[in-house]
């Protein structure tokens, strides 16, 4: 059965799925435009988005829409959402269970959304959704192609946080990106 976007949001709202639900401050549903052909995917909300409910607040957001401005690209164009719809304590990485008790969302909105290009923010993104043994620092910027559908991973925008040195290198995978959308 196929849900709709408020319906996936309901769900969310209303999930104890995974231990996730009793320690979150507020879900985080995937955000953005439901035409998109570009759909961003990280592993799970931090702690401002934790807060406030939307994917991708604070200094990452803000570094995001660096990238993205720096490409030519808009948040109004993508659409970005989360492995995990709620903040697991202390940042830490999602729990095996926990992804699996969460995907199905991830699949609802991917089956809604229909995206011609999907990309992985981080490695934890990578090897769920691309490959188990995913190597973030060696395969970034490398690209597969499942149906109608290529598949690419970079960093996550929090590892530009703990190493600006890499801005440059997400910025490159981010205008491929950008031509890859230009091409289809
Ligand atoms: S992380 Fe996902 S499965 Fe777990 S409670 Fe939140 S919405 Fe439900």
């Amino acid at each position: 059965m196929q849900y709709t976007w408020t319906e996936i949001e309901q769900h969310i709202e209303a999930c104890t799925r995974c231990p996730l639900g009793q320690t979150r401050k507020r879900p985080v549903m995937g955000r953005g435009n439901h035409q998109a052909q570009i759909m961003l995917i990280a592993e799970a909300p931090g702690g401002q988005e934790d807060q406030q409910g939307i994917p991708f607040v604070g200094s990452s957001g803000e570094i995001l829409d660096r990238l993205l401005h720096d490409c030519g690209l808009t948040r109004e164009e993508i659409y970005i959402t989360n492995i995990l719809k709620c903040h697991p304590p202390g940042n830490r990485d999602p729990k095996e269970e926990e992804k699996e008790a969460c995907i199905p969302y991830l699949k609802c909105e991917t089956l809604l959304l229909k995206p011609k290009i999907i990309v992985c923010l981080g490695r934890v993104a990578a090897q769920r959704i691309i490959l188990p043994d995913f190597k973030i620092t060696r395969q970034h910027g490398t690209w597969i192609y499942r149906k109608n559908c290529a598949l690419t991973a970079t960093y996550h925008p929090s590892a530009i946080l703990r190493d600006p040195s890499k801005y440059e290198v997400v910025k490159r995978d981010f205008c491929e990106i950008a031509q890859k959308q230009a091409g289809l």
